[in-house]
This record gives structure tokens, sequence and C-alpha cells, in this order.
């Protein structure tokens, strides 16, 4: 019965190591989480500016076919002018040629403007860029770094796995049936007793029954969570497994 409870113990070992593994290699390709979603933030606002740029250029294009086309008209206003031949041709053409000249100045003027508007936010969308490139790098290398990490997870666990299988093959039948129904149904199914309270459930045990623990004669179960339980001052725990630190958290 001692060495069934010494087996049990060590399949727990190997177990407890197999779901650490396992959750850790689940939990690690989410940690690059949030510096995806700052981004894709970024990516996308970056986005919305380059459009909004691209509608200003289109704008100005239109604006300086305008002022091209009133050009134009304000050379045949001028020529009007010097074609006059009476007043009232004169009166016309020079009010013409100040409208056009009014026109020009004012369009240019509001063009420059948004010109130097647009300067500042070509300067601001190349250190967005820049800046999106850091992330970008910073990314890659984590998940470069990530890869390695994850590789060597998953050999640890592929061999926890061996060592867990290898672990159950040697507990009887019977008790690997008990064992994995108390892990379904409690989480582990292995609870030390340390001064006859049982350290599954934190009940103290009838004295007798910690008396009969300590033959180790037989294996019992706690009366209050029903787990197996053993003395851990009658059995030491598998130093071999125990005492290797937690490969991954
Ligand atoms: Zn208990």
């Amino acid at each position: 019965m001692r060495d069934q409870l010494l087996l049990l113990l060590q399949l727990q070992t190997c177990d407890v190591k197999v779901r650490e593994l396992d959750s850790a290699s689940k939990q690690l390709p989410a940690k690059l989480d949030p510096l995806r979603r700052d981004l894709a933030k970024l990516e996308g606002m970056l986005a919305g500016e380059r459009a909004k740029l691209a509608e200003t250029d289109t704008w100005r294009k239109t604006q300086q076919d305008q002022i091209d086309r009133d050009r134009e008209a304000l050379k045949s206003a001028q020529s009007k002018l010097q074609q006059s031949k009476n007043s009232k041709e004169f009166g016309a053409a020079s009010r013409e040629v100040e409208n056009k000249r009014k026109a020009i100045n004012d369009r240019e003027a509001e063009l420059k403007k948004v010109t130097e508007v647009t300067a500042q936010s070509t300067t601001q969308l190349a250190s967005r860029d820049a800046d999106i490139q850091k992330l970008r790098d910073e990314l890659a290398a984590g998940e470069a770094g990530m890869a390695d990490q994850l590789a060597a997870l998953a050999a640890q666990l592929a061999e926890a796995k061996l060592a867990r299988d290898a672990a159950r093959a040697q507990v009887d039948k019977q008790w690997v049936k008990t064992y994995d129904s108390l892990v379904g149904k409690r989480g582990y199914a292995v609870a030390p007793v340390i001064k006859g309270v049982c350290q599954g459930c934190h009940m103290a045990l009838p004295p007798q029954l910690n008396n009969i623990l300590a033959r180790m004669e037989s294996i019992e179960t706690c009366p209050r969570c029903g787990r197996l339980v053993y003395r851990k001052d009658m059995v030491e725990s598998p130093k071999d497994t125990k005492d290797e630190p937690p490969t991954a958290s």
C-alpha cells in the first residue's frame, strides 16, 4: 500500500506539472495582445489622417486649377480694358479686372494657409510612421522570442506528459479510477495530513484514523473531502520531481 500511495503522489506531481505547462503555453501568446492592440489603433489613426491629407490634396488641386482659369480670365479682362472705346466699356472692364484680381488673391491666400497646415500634417505623419515602425519591430521581436519560449514549453510539456503516462501506468487500475474521479470532483486527489489535519479540506481527522494512517497499511480517505490521505510525517514527498523549480508561471 505504501508503494501505491507513493506512486499516486508521483502521479499527482506529474499531473500538476502537466497542467502548469499546459496553461503556461496557452497563456503565453496572449501576452503580446496589448502591443497588438496599440499597433492596430495607431495604424487606424494613421490611415484616417492619410485619407484626410489625400482629400486636402485633391481640394488644393481644384483650387490651383481655378486660380489658373481666373488668371486667363484676368488676361482677357485686361485686354478688354486696353481696347475699351468709351468710359462705359472702360468702367465695366476695370471692374472685371478688379474682381478677378481679388478672386485670385483670396484664393491664393487660402491655398497658402492650407498648404502650411498640410506641411505640418505631413511632418506629423512621418513621425507617426516612425512610431508605428518601432511598435512593429517590437512586436516582431516579441513574437520571435515567444516562438522560442513556446517551442521550449511544448518540449517540456511533451516530456511531462510522458512522465505522467509512465507514472499512471505504475498505479493499480482501481486506484487510477479513484484518483481520476477525485481529480474531477476536487481538483486534486491526494492530500497530506499534517498534525492530524487534512490539508485538502482543513478538517481534523478522527484520532483513530490518524493512527491508522501512521501504520501505512492501507490507503484511507478523508471523511469530509473524500481525498486519499497520508501522513506527511510518514511519507517523504517524492523529492525527485517535487524539488524541481516550476518551469513556467
Ligand atoms: Zn479532507
